[in-house]
């Protein structure tokens, strides 16, 4: 039955005998007056005729007042005959009464006609006795008709009161633990409402959605089991080795290759801590060193060499770090890394390749270099012979090509020492002063031959600093002659150096033609030369300086502005 139905019905059925006890109270209240009125009307005004005739009667001597007074009671009985054979009594009391009025003194009339009257009280006291008793059953019945339509009320009354908030109430509360089932992902929920009422519809209705997203998560889950082992099989076949970790470091995957690298099994290695496998893993203790950085997106570092495949293998390790925005949620969210290795062996071995050449190639061509410059001395000397003007300036143009040549040469070798990772460093207290003044007297010719002046710049008293004085030398060198390079004729190149705090500061600026702010952070890479620039140079000299002073501990930096010239600087550590 529909809870509608089963309301209207259920309270319908209330109303309905709240109405029918209404009506049988009124009728039952109706039919009690009835009765007493019928007794009041009918039998308690003829025995108030009868008192009153019968008192008339009485009056000695029975004169015409008396006699008025029975005909007008005697009359009003007349009109008031109600019960079986009142008539009759009443008529006999008329006759005798008409007897007794033509004789008045007769004594027998009299005792008849009060008799009539006594014979009229009994039959009126019998129907009062009789009407009051059927008044009573009246009453009877109505109190039990009453009480038991009350009763029937209150019997329906008591079940609604006992069922109804239940059979509202209690589907409701199923359904919204159900609901939150559903919320929680518990797709296998379902709701059973007996009968086919309208909580049995929406039973019906919210198993199928249940069902629906069962399907639908099932598919989900297929289809994210599925793009799992389709990203496990793409990294599986991935020639790099990766590692994915969760936000605690436990290892989520290895593939082949890293295990491989590694030398651990999967199940040593795989569901445990990172942490763990480091502790007797030289290879993965490397791994996670920086895995704790704040920022280790897309950061990569220098190369690791690792003993794979039979031989060392070069390995640029990369650690990504896996963060997400929640649902709902504005912050992101850190829930792991991937580390990966890419294996940089090839590019590495030909860079071996091209260093030891390059070392090979400069080393071999000093000698020639050498040579030359040695014979162009000998044929400059005016005992060998003498030169006419062309001659001598082949000659030099001659040694300014060797010149160029040796510088080219030394760079390579320098280069080469940098790239083979061997750069050979006598530290030690050195005079700062000492290393200026070399430098600038190296390069002094340069100088004038542009009609640069070299202004010198420092503090009377200068500690000494930590350094290799020849690499110090060679860098400080570079870094003038490209100032002189880089500068117009006729200018000034300012050297200076102070101490900072636990630092020795050299410092060469020049007021040439400066440095594009895009290209600052370029001009210490290797090769790299200012698009445009129309010296000639290899683009080697700042990035072996680089390589020297941050070998040395110290740093190296430029400040420049485009057309108004450029400071470079460097600090070595006392
Ligand atoms: P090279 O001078 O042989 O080209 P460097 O490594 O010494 O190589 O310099 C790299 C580039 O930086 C140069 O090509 C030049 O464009 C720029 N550069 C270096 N020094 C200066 C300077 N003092 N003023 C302007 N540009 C400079």
């Amino acid at each position: 039955m529909k809870i509608k139905a089963k309301l209207i019905s259920g309270v319908g059925l209330l109303f309905a005998l709240i109405i029918l006890l209404a009506a049988m109270s009124g009728f039952y209240i109706t039919s009690l007056k009835n009765d007493s009125n019928n007794i009041l009307v009918a039998n308690y005004n003829t025995l108030e005729y009868a008192r009153n005739m019968m008192l008339a009667l009485e009056e000695k001597p029975f004169d015409s007042n008396s006699q008025q007074l029975f005909e007008a009671n005697l009359k009003k009985q007349k009109n008031n005959v109600t019960e079986n054979e009142e008539l009759e009594v009443t008529n006999n009391i008329q006759l005798h009464f008409n007897q007794l009025k033509s004789k008045p003194n007769e004594t027998p009339l009299t005792s008849l006609i009060r008799k009539d009257i006594a014979k009229l009280m009994e039959l009126n006291m019998l129907a009062i006795e009789r009407k009051s008793s059927i008044a009573q059953s009246t009453a009877d019945e109505a109190v039990l008709r009453i009480s038991f339509t009350g009763m029937a009320c209150f019997l329906i009354a008591f079940v609604l009161l006992v069922n109804l908030p239940g059979n509202i109430a209690d589907p409701i509360k199923n359904l919204t633990n159900s609901i939150k089932q559903i919320a929680n992902q518990n797709y296998k929920e379902r709701v059973h409402f007996e009968g086919h009422n309208e909580y049995g519809e929406l039973a019906q209705s919210f198993n199928t959605m249940a069902i629906k997203l069962e399907e639908y998560a099932e598919s989900k889950l297929d289809k994210i089991i599925k793009g799992k082992k389709r990203i496990e099989t793409l990294i599986n076949n991935m020639h790099d080795p990766v590692i994915g970790l969760d936000e605690d470091k436990n290892v989520l995957f290895a593939n082949d290759e890293a295990l491989k690298i590694t030398g651990l099994k999967s199940e040593e290695f795989i569901g445990k801590k990172i942490e763990n496998a480091a502790l007797n893993n030289d290879l993965v203790r490397d791994l996670i060193k920086d895995l704790n950085d704040a920022n280790n997106q897309g950061k990569k570092n220098k190369n690791l060499k690792i003993f794979a495949d039979g031989k060392e293998s070069y390995f640029e390790k990369e650690i990504i770090d896996i963060n997400i925005i929640p649902t709902g949620e504005s912050e992101t969210q850190l829930i792991g890394h991937v580390i990966m290795l890419h294996n940089v062996t090839l590019f590495k071995e030909l860079d071996i390749a091209k260093t030891n050449y390059i070392g090979t190639v400069s080393h071999e061509f000093k000698t020639p270099i050498s040579s030359i410059k040695m014979s162009l001395a000998l044929l400059n000397n005016q005992k060998i012979g003498q030169l006419n003007p062309e001659q001598k300036q082949l000659l030099d143009s001659i040694n300014d090509d060797s010149d160029r040549l040796l510088k080219i040469t030394g760079e390579l070798l320098n280069l080469a020492q940098v790239e083979s990772g061997n750069i050979q460093l006598t530290i030690k207290p050195t005079d700062p002063m000492g290393m200026i003044q070399y430098a600038m007297d190296a390069i002094k010719t340069q100088a004038s031959q542009r009609n640069i002046k070299l202004q010198l710049s420092y503090h009377d008293t200068l500690p000494k600093v930590m350094a290799d004085s020849e690499k110090t030398t060679w860098v400080l060198i570079n870094l003038i002659a490209n100032a002189i390079r880089y500068s117009y004729d006729n200018s000034t190149v300012y050297v200076s150096v102070e101490q900072i705090d636990r630092t020795m500061k050299f410092a060469v600026k020049d007021t040439g033609i400066g440095i594009s702010d895009r290209y600052k952070n370029k001009i210490f890479d290797r090769y790299f030369r200012v698009p445009g620039t129309l010296k000639e140079g290899t683009g080697l000299g700042l990035a072996i300086s680089k390589e020297f002073i941050e070998a040395q501990g110290g740093s190296i930096g430029v400040e420049s502005d485009l057309g108004i010239g450029s400071t470079f600087f460097f600090t070595l550590h006392l």
